[in-house]
């Protein structure tokens, strides 16, 4: 395997040691560059240190409009500003493009590997911040007829399979193959899975509108189903009811208590609560039913005396370090604390008060002397549909358009970047006041790639292990 990082001359088989060069500033190594690793490395501008961001993403993900990229409102470049650019003014920071593989905390260094290049970047201290992917809760078979919507990939997949079912609808004269194309499941009644079938409702209700010769897209016909027994349980109580409601309005059946026990190409099956099973015909499932932590909270539980709970967080510190190492900070979705949510604000706040212990640090401040973490609630909220969300801050309880408004200009100001701000307010200005949306293009590589790439990525394993297994060696290593 060879190494080489910022134009260095590859130095032979040996992985390259980044930040090699001789420096008297402390190295801070963030992992991740999504909520908590961005905020984390910006807290660090002004401070007196080196900051190192490594990311297997060259961009900053705003997770929370995915589902307006799988649905044609938002472009990616909308809600994914690369980091280099983001950071360009930021001269205390490196951005760095790998997935990192491993964390060693003894000898305080992190490994990165990218298309086979390794790179070993020491530190002094580090912020993990990897964030979580999809679970399917065991079933990881179920993903391949059942995308999760957590990457970009999955938003430009996902609109691809959604436009491309009322496209093939169009095609078939067979009622039955008419039906399951048009028949949308979402699976999970959460923020995510209401807003995303809130928002394919609205495609075929408002955009699709006229658009076909052979169908009427109004007919697509939209689930929600969740094996809990409410729409958005977190919030519970008026505003769960109120979005069920709100979703019923909009022609999307609810079906609750409903756990998904199979998955194929041409449905799903679901067993009710009191034990029957039944099948769905539905050509397009979507998943976004549970999330599962990086698997980088493992690789630091066994070198310390950390644990992970079985979403796979790491169990941290009121100080959000791992036991036993106070330069090791984990923050946002992979951490566990006091029962914080995975949102995009603990995530923030988490990386904002790291940065600043590793400032107190640098200054000769104890570990000892750091006061816990507090988050500070600012409340969530989901859009139902254009003109109406339900939010909750504090003990108050908004919904309708006053929420929506809220719901607005929230994700307005924390997306990243003036331009990418000023273009999400034409596009959502267009899509909400008119009914057009402006990115309805999809292809079928963004359909098909995922799927492809797994496979290859199967059949070379088998191919390696085949061959190893033929002349009696053992594999090597990387
Ligand atoms: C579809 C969706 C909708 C959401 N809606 C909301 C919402 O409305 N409100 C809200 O508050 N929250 C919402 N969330 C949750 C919110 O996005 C997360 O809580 C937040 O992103 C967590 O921040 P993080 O920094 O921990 O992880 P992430 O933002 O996921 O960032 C993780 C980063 O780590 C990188 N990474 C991962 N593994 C590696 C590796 N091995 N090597 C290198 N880099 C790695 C990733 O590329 C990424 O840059 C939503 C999430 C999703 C998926």
């Amino acid at each position: 395997m060879t190494a080489e990082l910022h134009g260095n001359e590859p130095s032979g088989d040996e992985p390259q040691r980044s930040g090699t060069q001789p420096t008297h500033r402390p190295r801070v190594v963030v992992v991740g560059s999504g909520f908590g690793g961005l905020f984390t490395t910006q807290a660090l501008e002004k401070a007196d240190v080196d900051v190192t961001m490594i990311a297997r993403t060259t961009h900053h993900l705003f997770q929370p409009l995915l589902y307006q990229v799988a649905t044609g409102i938002l472009s990616v470049g909308d809600i994914a500003p690369a980091n280099r650019l983001v950071l360009r003014k930021q001269k205390n920071a490196t951005v760095l493009l790998g997935d990192v593989t491993n964390i060693d905390v003894t000898a305080r260094t992190v490994t990165s590997n990218v298309l086979g290049r390794e790179t070993v970047t020491p530190y002094d201290w580090l912020v993990v911040a990897a964030g979580s992917g999809q679970s399917y809760f065991g079933n990881d078979q179920f993903a391949e007829f059942a995308p999760g919507m957590k990457t970009i990939d999955d938003a430009l997949e996902l609109r691809g399979r959604i436009l491309g079912a009322f496209e093939l609808a169009e095609l078939t004269t067979d009622p039955d193959e008419r039906r399951r194309l048009l028949t949308f499941v979402v699976v999970g009644a959460g923020p995510t899975g209401v807003e995303l079938a809130g928002q394919i409702a609205e495609l075929a209700h408002r955009t699709l509108r006229g658009a076909f010769r052979h169908i009427d897209p109004r007919e697509a016909h939209v689930i929600v189903l969740d094996g809990a027994d409410a729409v958005l349980p977190v919030y519970g109580g008026k505003l769960s009811r109120t979005a069920r409601s709100d979703l019923e309005k909009l022609g999307i059946e609810v079906q609750l208590g409903a756990l998904v026990v199979d998955v194929d190409s041409t449905g799903l099956v679901v067993k009710d609560k009191d034990g029957t099973e039944r099948r769905i015909e539905a050509r397009t499932k979507v998943w976004s039913a549970g999330v599962q932590a990086s698997p980088l909270g493992r690789v630091i539980a066994d070198q310390t005396d950390a644990e992970v709970d079985r979403a796979g967080r790491l169990l941290v510190n009121p100080d959000l370090t791992v036991p036993g190492h106070p330069e090791v900070f984990v923050v946002g979705d992979m951490m566990s604390l006091d029962k914080l949510p995975g949102l995009a604000q603990v995530a923030m706040q988490g990386g904002r008060y790291a940065a600043k212990q590793i400032v107190a640090g640098t200054r000769g401040e104890s570990p000892a002397a750091r006061p816990p973490f507090k988050y500070f609630d600012k409340g969530s909220m989901a859009t139902i549909s254009r003109f109406n969300a339900v939010a909750q801050v504090g003990k108050l309880e908004i919904t309708g358009f006053i929420g929506w408004i809220a719901w607005l200009f929230i994700h307005l100001m924390y997306l990243v970047g003036f331009r990418n701000r000023l273009s999400t307010l034409i596009s959502w200005t267009v899509t909400f006041l008119g009914r057009s949306r402006a990115q309805m293009a999809s292809t079928e590589q963004q359909v098909f790639a995922r799927l492809a790439i797994d496979r290859a990525a199967r059949d070379s394993q088998n191919l390696d292990a085949e061959s190893h297994a033929q002349d009696g060696r053992p594999r090597a290593a990387g």
